[in-house]
C-alpha cells in the first residue's frame, strides 16, 4: 500500500487525533471502497492515476489493514455506486451498475464485520429512490452515501433539487443515515447552497444527515475542493 493511497483513505486518522476519546463518535470516519469494476472504468476514464494515487481496488481487507494501521476498530465503508454513476464514466445501465456496487459493498461488509456498510446513490438516475430501498432491504447496508460534485446535484435548479429531496424522503423513511459529500461541481457554490439545503433538511425532521469532509470535496485547503463557502 502506497503512501498515497494511505493519504487518500486514512484522513480519518489525522482527523480523529486531537480528539479525546469521548468525542470519537462525532468524528468523521469513512472510507471508501473501490470494486473491481469501478477501479477498472476509472483507470480508463483518467488513465492509471489520480491525484497521485495508481488506481487499484479498495475491497474491505484493503480498509481493515488501513485501520489496523491506524489503530482504530472500525469504519463506515462507502459503496462505489456514486463513482460508476458518474456521466463521465459512460455506464450504459446506471440502475443496474448502482445494484453491482451496492452489492458489492454488502459483501465486503459482510466479510469483515469491523466495517459498516453504507449504500450510494446518484439521485438523478431513473429509479434511485427504490435503489435505496434495495439497499436497506436486500443487501443490509445501513447508511447512505451522496456524492454531489459526482452526481452533478446543484440545488439551485429546481428538478435536482427535487430529484435530492426523494431520495432523502426514502432514506429518512427506512431510517439510515445520509453522508453527504456537498460540495457540487457549480463554481459559484457557496451560502445559497447552504441555505437551500437547509430548507431541504426542514422536510425531513427525522433524517440524520452528516457532511463529509467538513462540508468541502475531499482535501481541507484551497484548491482541494476545501471547506464550502471558501471559493476565491
Ligand atoms: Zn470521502
Amino acid at each position: 500500500m502506497s503512501l498515497k493511497v494511505r493519504s487518500l483513505f486514512a484522513a480519518l486518522v489525522l482527523l480523529s487525533v486531537p480528539f479525546p476519546s469521548e468525542a470519537r463518535e462525532a468524528v468523521d470516519r469513512h472510507m471508501h471502497l473501490l470494486s473491481p469494476m469501478a477501479a477498472h472504468r476509472l483507470r480508463r476514464l483518467v488513465g492509471p492515476e489520480l491525484y497521485g494515487w495508481t488506481i487499484e481496488t479498495s475491497s474491505g481487507a484493503t480498509l481493515v489493514s488501513l485501520l489496523d494501521e491506524a489503530g482504530f476498530d472500525g469504519a463506515f465503508a462507502l459503496s462505489d455506486a456514486y463513482l460508476v454513476t458518474m456521466a463521465e464514466m459512460g455506464s450504459s445501465d446506471p440502475r443496474f451498475d448502482t445494484r453491482r456496487s451496492n452489492a458489492y459493498a454488502a459483501l465486503q461488509v459482510l466479510i469483515h464485520p469491523r466495517l459498516v456498510g453504507f449504500a450510494s446513490v446518484n439521485p438523478l438516475i431513473e429509479g434511485a429512490p427504490e435503489a435505496v430501498d434495495e439497499a436497506v432491504d436486500r443487501f443490509g447496508l445501513r447508511g447512505l452515501k451522496l456524492h454531489l460534485a459526482n452526481s452533478d446535484v446543484d440545488l439551485r435548479r429546481d428538478g435536482d433539487r427535487k430529484a435530492l429531496d426523494a431520495v432523502l424522503e426514502r432514506a429518512e423513511a427506512r431510517g439510515i443515515p445520509v453522508l453527504l459529500h456537498f460540495r457540487n461541481r457549480n463554481p459559484r457554490f457557496g451560502a445559497r447552497d447552504g441555505e437551500l439545503f437547509v430548507d431541504l433538511l426542514a422536510e425531513h425532521g427525522e433524517l440524520r444527515v452528516q457532511l463529509a469532509h467538513l462540508g468541502g470535496g475531499g482535501g481541507l485547503g484551497r484548491g482541494h475542493g476545501g471547506p464550502a463557502g471558501d471559493d476565491p
